[in-house]
């Protein structure tokens, strides 16, 4: 298999042998199903793959191309994930027919890597069926879901399916470890925060502002049975800032690419194509951003709930052992199993397109109310 782009999904090594003999034998087939459960790492997957068909070595890991693949900015690269509430729109899906009917930018493939699959419903599916059935000699679809059944049958039936393993956790910690040079501690709060999706953890860890946003979460649970309410309403626009800090690369990036647009064509040109993408990828990772925060509170939950069960050396947040400690032995589980549903709902709203701000509030007060009465 050659190529370094595979060495950053060195934990599904067959999976990655059997794309790069693919790639290798030029037997690439149009339209692939990844299927695995949260954290086997198939975005991964999928952008290493990405990289084997647009770089002119297969995926060399080093090349402007392979550079672009990773950070979702190569020209022939998309990504897509579900912008309804209930999934793909009908109309997402007739850009994509349209869109997989253009040329490449710069070489011979263009790859489409649609997350979420699962949420590709009836209609949507019937608008892309012809298009997963015969589309140009040029596109590949790779689609990701959890689980193989979640998928409309007439998608599934069109794609190749590769399956995933779960990773066992010891084996992302070393990976974490290895790569970010944090210790197996921060490696495992970060996989626990990120769901157990590796590239999530490694970027949670990377991130400064996202580390500190994660600590004051965790600083506000330990004061939150104490505030008022307009205490708690400062508290969530507080956490909301938090979040959105580690945005501000991005808009910077945005305002860059602006700039130089209008250099090129002049300030009158339109841009609006630009900042409709630049707009959804804001949203896309402000979501990504909340998704971890709440990943983070609700290990710090189980983490409560595993103390109280007398088995410590479960905990992922060791660094918040004190103050998990000192509620675990006030809360029942049941008391626990409420904290956790009232984080599962806003991660809902926030899905449903609800405001952030209101969806946090909502939290923190149903928190609270767990947290003063754990019983
Ligand atoms: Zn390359």
């Amino acid at each position: 298999m050659r190529g370094c782009a595979w060495d950053r999904v060195a934990l599904q090594r067959q999976v990655a042998e059997r794309l790069g003999a693919a790639v290798a034998s030029g037997r690439v087939a149009h339209a692939y199903l990844f299927v695995g459960p949260a954290g086997s790492g198939t975005l991964a997957m999928a952008q290493a793959f990405a990289c084997a068909l647009v770089c002119d070595d297969q995926g060399c890991g080093a090349c402007p191309a392979c550079a672009q693949v990773w950070s979702w900015s190569h020209p022939d690269v998309f990504r897509l994930k579900p912008e309804g509430a209930a999934g793909y729109t009908v109309d997402q899906a007739r850009e994509l027919v349209r869109e997989v009917g253009l040329r490449p930018v710069w070489g011979a493939r263009k790859v489409y890597v649609l997350e979420d699959a699962d949420r590709l419903g009836h209609a949507a599916a019937n608008a892309l069926l012809k298009t997963l059935e015969e589309p140009p000699a040029s596109a590949v679809l790779v689609l990701l879901a959890r689980s193989y059944e979640a998928v409309v049958p007439t998608v599934a039936s069109r794609c190749q399916v590769v399956r995933f393993a779960p990773v066992p956790e010891q084996d992302a910690v070393a990976v974490l470890v290895e790569r970010t040079g944090a210790s197996p501690q921060e490696a495992r709060a970060s996989l626990a925060a990120a769901g157990g999706v590796l590239a999530r953890a490694e970027a949670l860890l990377r991130s400064p502002s996202s580390l500190a946003a994660r600590s004051l979460a965790f600083d506000l649970l330990k004061r939150l049975p104490y505030l008022d309410a307009y205490d708690v309403l400062l508290a969530a626009k507080d956490l909301l800032e938090a979040v959105r800090a580690p945005l501000e690369d991005l808009k910077a990036a945005h305002a860059a690419e602006l700039a130089e647009r209008q250099e090129f064509l002049g300030k009158e040109a339109s841009t609006s194509d630009i900042e409709k993408r630049h707009k959804r990828e804001l949203t896309a990772r402000e979501r990504e951003s909340i998704a971890v925060l709440l990943g983070a509170v609700s290990s710090w939950i189980r983490d409560a709930l595993v103390v109280g069960a007398g088995r410590e050396d479960l905990v992922a947040n060791a660094d918040a052992a004190d103050a998990i400690e000192e509620v675990a032995y006030a809360m029942t589980p049941a008391a626990a199993v409420r904290a956790l549903k009232a984080v599962e709902a806003a991660r809902r709203r926030v899905s449903y397109n609800v405001s952030p701000q209101l969806a946090i509030e909502a939290m923190l007060f149903d928190l609270q109310e767990v947290l003063k009465c754990p019983r």
